[in-house]
């Protein structure tokens, strides 16, 4: 985007909400990790809502055995008439012996763990005791009073961190659970720069996690790993600070805030992302078509909103109306905020009611939000995109970039071909066609 609208956020006022929200809490996040870390066991310590909402998250995946699951706090144990305790390492220990290719598992806590304030960061020191050295076990907490959705991730990678071995070498860490084959396009592209020591935190089994020490520089992959670069910190690591591999510039500023960090000169660069920045950009033109000019509302979801805000505006062309986010981490998003186009609205938390109304006010053109909300939004006219997807499908770096862009666009199409389409014309059937109506015998 080169037309003189200023850009740079940075300062930008932040509107802050708190009342009643619709997202997910971060149980969700568990739906994408386990299929990442190819040896770890989720075990949700929970209600039935819990085993339901997983349910209904994951869809057909709970047919495929999946590696994770709920144990069921019943009356007795929210009454404290049992002691929870001992039921959990008794489930525990049915778990490992059915499943022993599980070598990580996670006790993650839920709203009802919490409510009755079961001990679950004790109980994984002692079920860690009792099965190592074969399983480690780990606890996080994944409950809606707690995180939001893509928080689950976060804090299950920050309860990773303290268990990492120790290094003194100088080494590159890419941090954020992304499928393996956008994972495998990173690290050619850092190998393109001579970088290839790359390990990745979560790594895809436990015997593959992360070395980490003074010397370790570590680039984040999502936006709304926090606590997880809190955590890095407090070993030492340094942040390489970046834009997110959102787009083609995107990845290119990613790329070259890690190739600056690691001294690689600007030739090498080049010669590594010119032709797939070439690629990207040409993927992105086609669906730019379509976004150029229309106007956008993201409503509070995964943390994703500025990023992908920034991509929309900078290379589709698209005005951001309102960007909403559940939480601003202002340190994390500062690349961002410094390329966003001015003036937007940004807001963090939310007050579902007044956002709904700041939204009609809006008429945006496309609205971002979730699946509870999209139908009821299309019902008044509103053409949603259903912001799961962007959480599920890999939209990150240069082979995605189109990717990223026809999803944002395929809404606006569709409602373009509705809109141009009247009833279907009915053909008279064709005597002999096997299409003749019923005769009544
Ligand atoms: S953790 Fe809390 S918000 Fe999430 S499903 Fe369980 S009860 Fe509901």
């Amino acid at each position: 985007m080169n037309d003189g609208t200023p850009i740079g956020c940075r300062s930008a006022p932040v509107l802050r909400e708190r009342g009643q929200h619709e997202v997910f809490c971060g149980l969700t996040a568990i739906v994408w990790l386990h299929r990442k870390m190819q040896d770890a066991f989720f075990l949700v310590v929970g209600s039935r809502t819990c085993a339901h909402l997983l349910q209904s998250a994951a869809g057909v995946m709970i047919f495929a055995e999946p590696r994770f699951g709920t144990a069921i706090l019943e009356e007795g144990d929210l009454a404290g008439l049992k002691d929870a305790n001992e039921e959990l390492d008794r489930e525990v220990a049915r778990l490992l012996e059915r499943r022993p290719d599980i070598r990580q598992l996670f006790l993650v806590g839920s709203c009802p763990s919490e409510v009755i304030k079961l001990d679950l960061a004790r109980a994984a020191q002692r079920l860690t005791r009792v099965h190592a050295p074969h399983v480690r076990v780990l606890n996080y907490s994944g409950s809606g009073i707690e995180t939001t959705f893509t928080q689950g991730e976060d804090a299950c990678l920050a309860a990773m961190v303290p268990g990492l071995p120790a290094t003194e070498t100088s080494n590159l860490l890419l941090v954020g659970a992304l499928p393996d084959v956008v994972e495998d396009q990173a690290r050619v592209l850092l190998a393109g720069l001579g970088i290839d020591h790359v390990q990745v935190l979560p790594g895809r089994r436990a015997d593959q996690d992360p070395a980490v020490g003074p010397h370790t520089r570590y680039a984040l992959l999502q936006p709304f790993l926090g606590d997880t670069a809190a955590a890095l910190d407090g070993r030492g690591a340094t942040r390489i600070e970046a834009p997110f591999p959102f787009g083609e510039e995107g990845t290119t500023a990613w790329l070259r805030a890690v190739a600056d960090a690691f001294g690689i000169d600007e030739a090498t660069f080049a010669r590594a992302t010119d032709a797939p920045r070439a690629r990207a950009r040409r993927a992105v033109a086609a669906a730019a078509g379509t976004l150029s000019g229309k106007r956008v509302t993201f409503l509070p979801d995964s943390q994703l909103e500025i990023p992908l805000a920034r991509f929309l505006a900078r290379e589709c062309g698209m005005e951001p109306v309102e960007i909403g986010t559940p939480y601003l981490h202002a340190g994390l998003m500062a690349p961002e905020l410094d390329l966003l186009p001015t003036p937007v609205r940004l807001s963090e938390g939310q007050d579902v009611e007044r956002q709904l109304d700041r939204l009609r006010a809006d008429r945006p053109d496309l609205t971002v939000c979730g699946l509870g909300l999209a139908n009821p939004l299309e019902s008044e006219g509103l053409t949603t995109k259903w912001a799961i997807e962007l959480v599920f499908t890999p939209v990150h770096f240069y082979e995605q970039a189109g990717d990223l862009a026809a999803l944002f666009a395929r809404p606006l199409r569709r409602k373009a071909i509705l809109a141009g389409s009247f009833s279907l014309p009915v053909a008279g059937n064709t005597p002999g066609s096997g299409a003749e109506p019923r005769r009544a015998p």
